[in-house]
């Protein structure tokens, strides 16, 4: 039983990220107790099947025993050390290997993080650093995405350009800046991928020059799909497309694969299915799954190399006390065999029968959008397919269609914008998935 007294406790002194303050002291909290597979059950013993992965992580499913196994073995063995200074612990040299191992091209060197938010933060002081010891301080400004999410501390928030991490905290900082999103459903130029693509690359040369040109640019970020900004798939050849423009100008690309990476979209990184090598990719979620914190900063051997050769026999000083936590890196061991060892494969197999299943519900009358890749996938809900009237009041916690689908017993995820996002877990059976799209008509049958 659901006892009032915890939902007492949590409304009186839990702190709620990206929640209403004062509208959760209201709804109270919706407390998760159990889970396996791709079903969570919650406290009034609620079962639903998890059709966003927690938030885009749970790619392995829930209650893996080997992933709980390689936890509990380590907690015993040596639950903690520190990789500051030249200390360390296997799994995590390990785990680097192995994932420079599958990382595209030559992303050799790992640096790992808490998470998606401190990868990013790292990645903007490894490329000022980078810049520095090429003697070009003057490289200093960054550029990203319209509608692209990079996290919440307090620099990637800045980088991060959705208006609800901006309003009240004085963001973007002054040497960040934006270009348009490729938003194929809504984008001035239409939907033409050649007329997309064009565009941006105009528009990124044209923020280029007016920064000051590329030697004041030091680095551009792009999400390979944008996630919190409505799982937007940019057209094949956008990010070539971007890439190529950095390369020629000698601005480092950086690829936030914080959602993308390990199997969200088919392949282990999406920028492989898209042939190119970033300087820098930022990963987290995926890499253990959500069952311990951890996220990874992958650097090219030109930008370790130029970093290492600047500071010569001096620290690096950037750390945390958790970088490389043993721990998180046992299970990203045992998350990287499930990977290989079939989830993968899976994952692309579920993932084509989720977008073919959700392009069923077209058809639909308040269904004006479905785009994805793989196991990332978002319908956008309409009141008017022709004007393209985004349904009003979607957005998370005060949303019917996620309540009425949280009843019908699935989880998803509702963007302000009208936009429903899906990232189930990779692991999920084809009567899971066609379960998550009959339960996804039922909620909209019910919304109309
Ligand atoms: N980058 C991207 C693309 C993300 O989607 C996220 C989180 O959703 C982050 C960074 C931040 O990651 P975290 O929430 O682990 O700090």
């Amino acid at each position: 039983m659901l006892s009032n007294s915890l939902i007492e406790q949590d409304r009186a002194h839990l702190v709620h990220p990206v929640a209403s303050w004062r509208g959760h002291e209201a709804t109270g909290v919706r407390l998760l107790k159990s889970a396996k597979g791709a079903t969570v059950t919650d406290a009034t013993g609620h079962q639903l099947l998890d059709g966003f992965a927690g938030l885009w992580c749970v790619n392995a499913g829930y209650g893996q025993e080997s992933v709980i196994e390689a936890a509990t073995k380590q907690l015993r063995e040596l639950p903690y050390a520190t990789g500051y200074f030249s200390l360390g612990s296997e799994p995590a040299a390990r785990l680097a290997a192995r994932l420079a191992d599958h990382a595209p091209g030559d992303l050799n060197h790992v640096y790992f993080t808490l998470g998606g938010s401190d990868a990013v933060d790292s990645t903007v002081r490894f490329a000022r650093y980078y810049w520095n010891a090429r003697g070009l301080p003057q490289k200093d400004q960054f550029i990203s995405v319209q509608q692209g999410y990079h996290g919440s501390s307090t620099v990637g928030a800045g980088l991060t350009a959705l208006p609800a991490f901006h309003a009240g905290f004085s963001l973007p900082l002054d040497w960040q800046h934006k270009i348009s999103s490729h938003y194929a459903y809504r984008n001035p130029v239409g939907n033409d991928p050649q007329a997309i693509i064009a565009t941006s690359v105009a528009e990124l040369r044209a923020k280029i020059d007016q920064i000051g040109g590329p030697e004041r640019v030091a680095a551009f970020y792009v999400e390979p799909i944008q996630g919190s900004g409505g799982v937007l798939v940019p057209p094949k050849g956008w990010i070539a497309a971007m890439r190529a423009v950095c390369t020629e100008l000698d601005i480092l690309f950086i690829a936030d694969e914080v959602i993308t990476g390990f199997g969200r979209t088919g392949p282990l990184f999406a920028c492989e299915e898209e042939g190119i090598v970033p300087d820098m990719m930022t990963t987290a979620k995926g890499l253990t799954s959500g069952y311990v914190p951890m996220g990874a900063v992958f650097l090219s051997d030109h930008v370790y190399d130029t970093i290492a050769d600047g500071a010569g026999a001096a620290a690096v000083g950037h750390g945390y006390t958790y970088s490389a936590h043993p721990v998180s890196a046992a299970v990203g061991l045992a998350v990287l065999d499930l990977y290989e060892d079939g989830l993968l494969e899976n994952g692309r197999r579920m993932g084509a029968r989720l977008l073919a299943g959700l392009q069923g519900l077209s058809d639909h009358p308040l269904v004006g959008d479905v785009r994805g890749r793989g196991m990332l996938a978002a319908i956008e809900l309409v009141t008017d397919k022709q004007l393209k009237t985004p349904l009003p009041a979607v957005a998370q916690p005060s949303t019917r269609i996620f309540d009425r689908a949280w009843q019908n017993g699935l989880v998803l995820r509702a963007f302000a914008q009208g936009v429903i996002g899906y990232a189930p877990p990779l692991c999920c059976t084809e009567a899971e998935i066609d379960q998550i799209v009959e339960r996804t008509r039922q909620t909209l049958d019910q919304t109309l």
